[in-house]
């Protein structure tokens, strides 16, 4: 019982990290026999392997046990999740990358029409990318951490991408009702989707685990947060001050002055500008590390495939990077 983690047939990935399956395992408790003594879910359809040896396979889907006694590292997580958050990144990224551009297409030309259509597809991508990277862990694992705040960046998503698409292509429908709904809610659902995926990423980079990567998604959700809070001052003065300004458009009681007013507004647009610029550096970075992730996972999946018959010893089980 003391003996290697690793499956029949198993041999450790041609990786540069070596792979410990081989030490004792944190949080698991196992009988004399050797059977796990305690809860835990299969890593590809999360069955409780509780009573299993821990070279067994699980009877529902045939994953190896050995990687789900290794905590809740996503690298050990079931390939095909992983490389959904991998790619969801990547999709997040070229979203903003196209909003930026749609941005600057809008600016310097005249045709609308086709900033509306790229700014639309930017949100499309953002919400696919959105969609793929809050993928529930099959496993079930993180959930107790993270669900809500995974859900309610999906909903905010496709609240955005339904406001952007209305409010882009509804403007000549005489649907201004309508589009200037869909536009507050969709900016509400943009500034909501931006600080859960935040909480949501600063958790998973935890499961990488990368407190480096975590710490920056606090940091950027903090400065986003007080960059929007600024903003949100400077909104309601100004409403404010226009409200009860004279006929005439002069005194203004709320008592700040316009110089006053644009300081506020340009200290938030500021701090939204650079945490913005951190933020796509953040997840330039994430998806790098969820690529590697992905990467480990499918070298750990393969190299722990069941042996051939022929290869009781499973030399040929582990394939090159
Ligand atoms: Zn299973």
């Amino acid at each position: 019982m003391r003996g290697s983690l690793l499956p029949p047939g198993f041999q450790e990935p041609s990786s540069a990290v070596p792979l410990d399956l081989s030490g004792s395992v944190a949080g698991v408790r196992f009988t004399a026999e050797g059977d796990i003594d305690t809860d835990v879910a299969c890593r590809r359809c999360g069955y409780n392997l509780r009573g299993l040896l821990r070279d067994d396979r699980c009877p529902e889907c045939g994953s190896p046990a050995v990687l789900a006694l290794q905590g809740d590292r996503i690298r050990f997580g079931d390939p095909g999740w992983v490389d959904r958050l991998a790619k969801g990144v990547r999709l997040v990224v070229w979203g903003i990358v196209l909003a930026f551009l749609s941005g600057l297409a809008g600016a310097v030309s005249s045709t609308v029409i086709l900033a509306t259509i790229v700014t639309v597809l930017a949100s499309l991508m953002r919400c696919c990318g959105v969609w793929l990277l809050t993928s529930p862990d099959p496993s079930g694992l993180g959930e107790a951490s993270y669900a809500t705040s995974r859900k309610v960046v999906r909903i905010a998503a496709v609240i955005g991408l339904v406001g952007a698409a209305v409010g882009g292509f509804g403007g000549s429908m005489a649907l201004t009702l309508l589009t200037g709904t869909l536009g507050v809610a969709a900016t509400l659902a943009g500034v909501i989707e931006q600080i859960a995926t935040l909480l949501f990423l600063e958790k998973l980079c935890r499961r990488i685990p990368d407190k480096k990567l975590a710490g920056r998604a606090r940091v950027i959700r903090c400065g986003i947060l007080f960059g929007y809070a600024f903003m949100l001052v400077g909104g309601i003065v100004t409403a404010l001050t226009l409200a009860t300004a004279g006929p005439s458009g002069i005194g203004a009681p709320v008592g700040l002055s316009a110089g006053a007013l644009g300081c506020v507004m340009g200290v938030g647009g500021l701090t939204l500008l650079v945490f913005g610029i951190l933020y796509l550096l953040f997840m330039i970075r994430l998806g790098r590390a969820l690529g590697v992730e992905a990467r480990r996972a499918r070298e750990l999946w393969s190299a722990s495939a069941p042996a051939s018959p022929a290869s009781p010893s499973g030399a040929e089980a582990a394939q090159p990077a």
